[in-house]
């Protein structure tokens, strides 16, 4: 739900053409196929809107969860190859199937509930066997890795799949000395030996995330899935900085001050009085909270952009405000920028992650997912 025209709370505004710069950028460096991961409405970016900037970007491939993120995609009018991973239990693949979604399997439950599907249709469904390297999340153990090709390669000569994939998943790919990298590319090999030795002949395997497609080239193979990097933020901060990587933030959150007033020394400023000033300082009401996806942990911890200079959160985070330090004269009306590109000093969504224990992530994907108080906005920068 987008917020009405008549009171903004706030904006967040999407830059679409640093998405698609950045897929041009990506596309570049790594020199395969490029999917665009657009799961959880793009990462906040709005999923239409990400995902037009992604293909005008050269992304070959879409990435969803959920397959109605899958069947939202192709009502839009994409009609590229798309990949939904994220099946739930029971649920009918038919739709999907129909709608020309390939599909990913990680278990022989799952197959033969697609090759049913599939034959009911009269039209094979591209599938993507995923094989669990060692995140030990989604994908077949290696232990029945067997037993899901060799049902694959059966329901591939009964026409009812054809395997278009070969897949797995990194669990610490924005540490690329982790040691658990070798052994998941090289437990990921094993499992395209295996599939090859049975007649499988995937169309693409693909292994990277943003990290790993960008800092682990022996992992790039025929695919990659971007998915943070595309909306440009670093997916291994440590490693490498958006600027390093060549990549610009494309989501800015902004406010209007709502009030602005002078405190004494001695004042306790918001729930729990945890800030108490030590002067008297002038600050600022910002009108959003946790009901819009501010996440409480940046209480007396983030900072924004007020007044033409960086303003301290001071004091706990509410459901719907939050009080900064601004400058004298700084009064109702005025702009605040939570975070943006950063390139006007306003802080970027990384040093929100940083500053609240997370990862920018979640700062984009829950502000942007919250967006029903706040109006997003998308523009062609
Ligand atoms: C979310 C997701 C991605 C994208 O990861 P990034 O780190 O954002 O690039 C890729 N593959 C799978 C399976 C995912 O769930």
């Amino acid at each position: 739900m987008e917020a009405s025209a008549r009171y903004r709370r706030a904006e967040i505004v999407v830059d679409l053409g640093a998405i698609r710069r950045n897929v041009e950028t990506l596309r570049e460096r790594v020199e395969v196929p490029v999917m665009v991961v657009v799961k959880a409405d793009g990462y906040g970016h709005g999923m239409l809107a990400a995902a037009r900037a992604a293909r005008a970007g050269g992304a070959t491939w879409l990435g969803v969860a959920d397959r109605d993120e899958a069947l939202a995609l192709r009502d839009a009018g994409d009609t590229g190859r798309i990949l939904a991973w994220l099946g739930m239990p029971g649920e009918d693949p038919t739709p999907l199937l129909a709608a020309d979604v390939d599909v990913a399997a990680y278990s022989v439950a799952e197959l033969t509930a697609i090759a049913t599907a599939a034959r009911a249709l009269g039209s094979p469904a591209r599938v993507h066997l995923k094989v669990d390297t060692g995140l030990s999340r989604g994908g077949a153990p290696v232990a029945d890795w067997d037993a899901l090709v060799a049902a694959a390669r059966s329901a591939e000569l009964a026409g009812e799949v054809v395997v278009a994939g070969v897949w797995s998943h990194f669990a610490c790919s924005d540490e690329p000395a982790h040691p658990a990298n070798d052994a998941q590319e090289s437990v990921f090999r094993d499992a395209l030996e295996v599939a090859e030795r049975e007649g499988l002949a995937p169309e693409v395997r693909h292994l990277a995330n943003s990290a790993a497609a960008l800092l682990r080239p022996s992992s790039r193979f025929d695919l990659v899935r971007f998915g943070l990097a595309a909306y440009g933020l670093s997916p291994a901060p440590e490693e490498a900085s958006a600027a390093d990587l060549g990549l610009v933030p494309a989501m800015t959150v902004r406010a209007r001050v709502v009030l602005g007033k002078d405190l004494d020394a001695g004042a306790g400023i918001s729930y729990g009085h945890t800030y108490v000033t030590e002067r008297p300082v002038h600050v600022a009401l910002v009108p959003l909270g946790y009901g819009d996806g501010i996440p409480r942990h940046a209480s007396s911890a983030a900072q924004v952009l007020v007044g033409g200079v960086r303003g301290d959160v001071l004091g706990r985070i509410c459901m719907d405000q939050f009080v900064v330090e601004a400058p004298a004269g700084v009064a109702a009306g005025d702009e605040v920028v939570l975070f943006g590109p950063g390139a006007d000093g306003e802080p970027t969504a990384q040093e929100w992650a940083e500053r609240c224990g997370t990862i920018s992530y979640e700062i984009v994907t829950r502000i942007g997912g919250n967006a029903g108080r706040a109006a997003r906005r998308w523009v062609e920068g």
